[in-house]
């Protein structure tokens, strides 16, 4: 059960989010067709294993997908295709700025500040739980793999105080910045996202960028977050995950509405097109929840 204060590490449930995601990206770096490369996936994976972590999505069914039930095959593919295509639009969406500071919120094991091509001056601010960024920080030496930005890791809850961290950490605040939140906003409860983009907000100099996806209302619902759980378990084949572990449920704020609102222009881009743009279209009778609604990107028109 979720609570406002919960903490994990990388093999907690929440924290092993992180590994799921990783996983997807370490099959994608494989395939000759792959829409991005990120050779650090695999490492990831094997030093959890190593530490103790069962990979459940380690199994022929999983990587071949071929289960007997077409819905979970449909879901299956149309869910690691959607965090494929997600991770690609938002690599897209930073190669195509010019920022010098980038914040990761939720960080996880996203690798861009090693496999993106920065330039002089860039610097990564990685926000996530302690444990996590550990991990990741651990691995990456172990290797001794070398970050092309200056990387920042802050070690905090979201739910907390987090822009003292970012501000003690050195960022400028005054000077404009780019924001991702790629696969957090379940994991906040609703009061947490409006607190989150609040924070953003303050932050945000005129200039900076943010992109972040989001689910609309239906994808909230208990019912349906029970059955996308369920749904994603048959992927495994044992229950890894359920709602209560991981999301908060209830009614949340529109995030383009209040980012418009509150002094930032928008987009919102259908996942649906993004990913039938990059190649990978979803089925048509695809089950409920395995895709975002929409990747928002906005850009910072007013102070405060
Ligand atoms: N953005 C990363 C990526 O795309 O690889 C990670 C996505 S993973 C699905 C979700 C991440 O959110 C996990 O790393 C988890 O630790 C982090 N997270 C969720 N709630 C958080 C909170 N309250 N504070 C800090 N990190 C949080």
């Amino acid at each position: 059960m979720r609570t406002d204060d919960d903490s994990w590490g990388i093999a907690g449930k929440v924290g092993s989010t992180a590994l799921a995601t990783a996983m997807v990206r370490a099959a994608e770096n494989v395939r000759s067709d792959g829409l991005f490369t990120d050779p650090f996936a695999q490492r990831f994976l094997d030093a959890a294993v190593t530490q103790g972590w069962r990979n459940p999505y380690a199994t022929e069914a999983w990587h071949r997908n071929d289960y007997e039930d077409p819905a979970t095959a449909a879901f299956r593919q149309a869910s690691t295709d959607c965090a494929v295509c997600r991770t690609r639009f938002i690599d897209d969406f930073l190669r195509a700025g010019t920022d010098r500071q980038v914040v990761l919120l939720a960080a996880g094991l996203d690798t861009r500040a090693w496999r993106l091509p920065w330039t002089e001056g860039n610097v990564v601010y990685e926000l996530d739980q302690p444990g996590v960024l550990d991990f990741k920080s651990e691995t990456m030496a172990a290797h001794a793999i070398r970050p092309s930005a200056r990387r920042c890791a802050v070690p905090v809850d979201l739910r907390d105080d987090w822009p003292a961290a970012l501000l003690a950490a050195g960022f400028d605040s005054t000077a404009p910045a780019v924001w991702v939140a790629e696969g957090l906003l379940p994991y906040l409860p609703p009061t947490g996202q409006d607190v989150l983009f609040e924070r953003i907000t303050s932050l945000s100099a005129p200039g900076s960028r943010l992109i972040v996806d989001v689910y609309g209302p239906e994808f909230y619902e208990p019912e349906r977050l029970r059955a996308m759980f369920a749904r994603m378990n048959q992927t495994t084949r044992e229950e890894v995950y359920s709602t209560e572990e991981l999301f908060f449920s209830g009614d949340r704020a529109d995030v383009a509405e209040w980012l418009a609102g509150h002094g930032w222009t928008t987009t919102a881009a259908p996942t649906l097109d993004v990913m039938a743009g990059l190649g990978r279209p979803a089925p048509d009778d695809m089950p409920a929840g395995a895709l975002s609604d929409f990747f928002v990107s906005a850009h910072r028109v007013a102070q405060g």
